[in-house]
């Protein structure tokens, strides 16, 4: 007897749903695509107990005539390509003709649908797989799918689903993506009979965010202009530096208006964010590619949630590019609002030591607050005469637990992290002077031998020349050894051997993942960390006056070469509420 069997098409067809249908959320993703596809203006998603027992979704949409009606629920029957040629440029969300029939053989689902002018409409019952009714259905024109009790017959995929919430969290980050991904589509969302939202169509993209998330949030977002780079042109909002969230969650990127999880375009947001965002922390985006159809293999996905791009690197300059633009182009808007101060409103008079002393490890006292020291009868209100009256001024008030600068501006009180802003000021510095010729260096008066591990010495070979153009004057000395014989001014005071075992574990860590550049700027930006102004290191008036203005003078002034914040605004709004004077 043969081994060999043809499986019956209900079988291959849940065979087959099984990479299309993950979970609720998949059918929501691809009966809205579907709607999309089909031109609708508006529509209607409903869900109960987490999708589980009912997902319908309503739409205005051409509809489809009876013929159709019955085709569209066959494996590969589709109305989008006719022929392979037709794959290389798709623009529409399907293709396959996977998704109905896949539904149905893993639910108990339900068809209406109406062309515009046709007198009747369509209703088809199917259940798992087996068609088990047709007739005329007199619906509004348009088309609605309704699917209950999905996998009610694949008990096994039934155990993978999470809670109900967790699938309801699901639908709806599916229902944002495709809520951003069109905003001149109404969409509505019902959970359990309540309403979670309902969009109106909007113009633009900045609508549907406020509409969807808020006006705060909006606030905090900077629009990238849609230049073109190279193929690709990028428009979309981004946060602006500093903004992030400890998850993906509102990593938003879409590719020709398809939401889409790229590694690489995940990469590359990092990167135009490099040094504006924490360690582990996510930027928020909404960010959108625009691409030949011809550049893009959306073909390699079972759920299309991934694309193959013909030129990866082109793709990946672009997006670093239009971060890196938008977020140097928001600074000015930023500087506009610490102008820097007039120097006679400097109050500040911390006790007096040098300017940027090397790190000084004294332990931290941990006074509350360490303001100036308050001339005589003016206990409350240093200088009340000149506090800020213009949007670009401000003055500094004091110093915090000696590391917060206080200052006072128009909106309210800025608190300053100098040893952030140090960090940040240092950095650019450094990375300005990289670029144009090289760090300085500094000829030791008496040169180091440093033995290194077998591994790092030959790494260290390898890479003399960076080492060099960061200010390291580092020469081979015997197998193992190396002549440490000049260091960047700024790093005179270190133990030189830590300090060159720090550069080469840095350096290593770093370099899977960087460009020789970058590779620079990464250390730069750790090493100067650990000899930047530490917390309680006391800054003269004019020092502190000096810092603030070097920072404002920053390419990306607001948070530090680790993407923590330098300075945070506190309004007088936020006060208010504080303080229970507003509501
Ligand atoms: P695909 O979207 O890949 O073509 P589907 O199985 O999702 O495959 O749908 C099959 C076909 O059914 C579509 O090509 C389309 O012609 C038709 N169709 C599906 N949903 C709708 C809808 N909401 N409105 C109109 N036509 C639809
Ligand atoms: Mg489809």
């Amino acid at each position: 007897m043969s081994r060999i069997q043809l499986l019956s098409d209900t079988l291959a067809s849940q065979v087959a749903a099984g990479e299309v249908i993950e979970r609720p959320a998949s059918v929501v993703k691809e009966l809205v695509e579907n709607s999309l596809d089909a031109q609708a203006r508006s529509i209607e998603v409903m869900i109960r107990r987490g999708g589980i027992s009912l997902i319908r979704v309503t739409d205005d949409g051409v509809g489809m005539d009876r013929d159709d009606a019955l085709l569209c629920l066959e494996r590969h029957a589709t109305s989008k390509i006719r022929s392979a040629a037709d794959l290389a440029t798709v623009e529409t969300l399907g293709f396959r003709g996977e998704a109905l029939p896949s539904i149905a053989s893993v639910a108990r689902f339900r068809l209406t649908t109406r062309e515009k002018e046709a007198v009747a409409g369509s209703e088809i019952i199917v259940s798992g797989g087996k068609i088990e009714t047709v007739r005329d259905g007199g619906e509004a024109p348009g088309t609605q799918v309704e699917v209950r009790s999905l996998f009610y017959n694949l008990p096994a995929r039934r155990k993978f689903l999470r809670s109900e919430n967790t699938e309801t969290r699901n639908i709806e980050h599916q229902l944002y993506l495709q809520a951003f991904a069109h905003p001149e589509v109404a969409y509505s969302f019902v959970r359990d009979d309540k309403v979670v939202f309902q969009l109106p169509a909007t113009r633009t993209l900045r609508d549907r965010i406020r509409d969807l998330l808020g006006n705060e949030l909006l606030a905090r977002l900077i629009e990238v202009e849609p230049a073109p780079h190279g193929k690709v042109v990028v428009s979309g909002f981004i946060g602006q530096a500093g903004v992030s969230r400890a998850s993906r969650t509102q990593q938003f990127v879409f590719v020709n208006g398809r939401a889409i999880e790229s590694a690489l375009l995940g990469a590359a947001l990092k990167e135009g964010y490099h040094t504006a965002l924490m360690k582990g922390q996510y930027p928020v985006t909404f960010l959108f590619l625009r691409i030949a159809p011809a550049e893009v293999d959306v073909n390699v996905h079972p759920a299309k949630r991934e694309v193959r791009f013909r030129d990866p690197n082109g793709v990946r300059e672009a997006v670093v590019a239009s971060i890196r633009r938008t977020l140097s182009s928001d600074r000015e808007s930023w500087q506009e609002q610490f102008r820097a101060p007039a120097s006679e409103s400097v109050v500040a008079a911390a006790p007096s030591r040098p300017v940027f002393p090397v790190p000084n490890d004294a332990e931290q006292t941990r006074l509350p607050v360490e303001i100036a020291p308050p001339s005589p009868g003016d206990d409350f209100q240093p200088n009340e005469q000149r506090a800020p009256a213009g949007k670009h001024e401000f003055r500094i008030l004091g110093i915090l637990n000696k590391l917060y600068v206080l200052m006072e501006n128009a909106e309210g009180l800025v608190l300053v992290d100098q040893h952030a802003a140090h960090e940040r000021i240092l950095f650019e510095e450094l990375r300005r002077r990289i670029e144009a010729k090289g760090v300085p260096s500094q000829r030791l008066l008496l040169p180091q031998i440093i033995e290194l591990a077998p591994r790092d010495a030959e790494w260290l070979e390898r890479n003399l020349g960076t080492l060099r153009k960061m200010g390291l004057g580092v020469e081979e000395f015997g197998r193992q050894s190396f002549k440490l014989e000049s260091l960047p001014p700024f790093l005179s005071g270190a133990d030189p051997a830590r300090l060159l075992q720090d550069v080469i574990d840095g350096l290593k860590s770093a370099s899977r993942a960087a460009s020789p550049a970058r590779l620079g700027e990464e250390m730069i930006a750790k090493t100067v960390c650990r000899h930047a102004v530490k917390a309680n290191d006391y800054l003269r008036n004019a020092e502190v006056e000096k810092l603030i203005r070097d920072l404002l003078d920053c390419e990306l002034p607001y948070c530090c070469p680790h993407g923590r914040p330098t300075m945070i605004q506190i309004s007088l709004g936020e006060l208010e509420k504080k303080f229970g004077r507003k509501v």
